[in-house]
């Protein structure tokens, strides 16, 4: 029997005209020409931040195409957020194997859902035959001197976390059948592992308040890690005051302690603050709508100190995820 005859598929200039071209609104110009234009605000500084993500490594082959969409720049986004930065626009280098148009309808209509929410405008990129690649330069906008960075934290200064840790973790280990959860705890930790909500109202609110900031995406300790080497600072963090979902607090302890710590792929800011602003901090998470949790200090000894409930040091052989690294390297 004949093969059937593949259906004409789109070409690389159909596919981002129909999949990728939005209407722009704030950007000079958009998707079609050889450059986008952009015009910056007088007195604002430009943050530009790239993130990629391969299948395999960053997502599962099976994440829905809106999810994958959603999950691309919401990590870049995230991004911004730590920065304090305002999004205004973004690109996509996408790499597909072949035109799969339910991936590219779901992608794009995940991918563009959360840049409205932002307002943040997709301007260009570039489309290539591959392995399933997606990279995402986003661009925001900081007034000139006020962009959080990782390298002011001062000793003293109180150290806080936004939402919860650990739950993008657990949905991995459930994926890879090494943690066995119900079927309503799991949909709610795989939303946080393939829906994550960048945290940029926060970081906005934050500027001029937080003294340093990061956002998880390998983990607590180790992204705590750059802004304690960044900083030249150490830090004292409570093991057992850490945020984390019911579904999170039903598991042994030590695996809390390992996914709270270690997870990664959280995409909540880590940020200090000076004591005496604790009700400022708590002001600008309220306008936000995001809770936000003290976990520890800024110490001027350099090193990190985990302790429990009690202030009893625990110890701790987590590290911080790195692709070229197999062992995690402790703190
Ligand atoms: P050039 O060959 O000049 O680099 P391309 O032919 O690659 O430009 O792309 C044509 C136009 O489509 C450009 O404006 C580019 O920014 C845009 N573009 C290409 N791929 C994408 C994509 N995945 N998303 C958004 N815009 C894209
Ligand atoms: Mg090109």
């Amino acid at each position: 029997m004949e093969p059937p005859a593949p259906a004409a598929s789109l070409g690389e200039f159909d596919l981002i005209a129909k999949y990728f071209t939005p209407p722009v609104r704030r950007a000079a110009l958009g998707v079609g020409d050889d450059c986008a234009l952009l015009a910056s605000a007088p007195g604002t500084q430009l943050a530009i931040s790239s993130d990629m993500l391969v299948e395999g490594r960053h997502f599962l082959s099976t994440v829905a195409p809106d999810r994958l969409g959603h999950k691309a720049l919401a990590v870049n986004l995230s991004d911004l957020a730590a920065c304090g930065a305002r999004p205004v626009a973004f690109t996509l280098a996408l790499a597909l194997p072949f035109v799969d148009e339910a991936l590219l309808a779901g992608f794009s209509a995940g991918l563009l859902a959360l840049a409205r929410e932002h307002d943040c405008e997709l301007i260009g990129g570039d489309t290539t035959r591959g392995p399933l690649n997606v990279c995402i330069t986003v661009f925001g906008e900081v007034p000139a001197g006020a962009a959080l960075l990782r390298s002011t934290a001062r000793p003293g200064d109180d150290l806080y976390v936004s939402g919860t840790l650990g739950d993008a973790r657990l949905a991995l280990e459930v994926f890879r059948g090494n943690v066995a959860l119900p079927g309503t705890e799991f949909d709610a930790v795989r939303r946080a592992m393939e829906l994550p909500a960048p945290r940029v109202a926060l970081g906005i609110a934050l500027r001029g308040l937080a003294t340093s900031a990061i956002d998880v995406s390998d983990g607590l300790l180790g992204d705590l890690a750059h802004i304690r080497r960044g900083s030249g600072v150490g830090a004292t963090l409570d093991v057992d005051g850490l945020p984390r979902s019911a579904v999170l607090g039903g598991l042994s302890v030590a695996l809390q302690r390992e996914y709270l710590l270690a997870g990664g792929d959280d995409y909540e800011l880590v940020f200090s603050a000076a004591a005496r602003d604790a009700d400022a901090v708590q002001a600008a998470a309220r306008t936000a709508g995001v809770p936000v949790t003290r976990i520890g200090r800024i110490d001027a000894e350099p090193g990190l100190r985990l302790v429990d409930g009690h202030g009893q040091p625990v110890e701790h052989r987590y590290g911080s995820f790195d692709h070229f690294r197999s062992a995690a390297a402790p703190a």
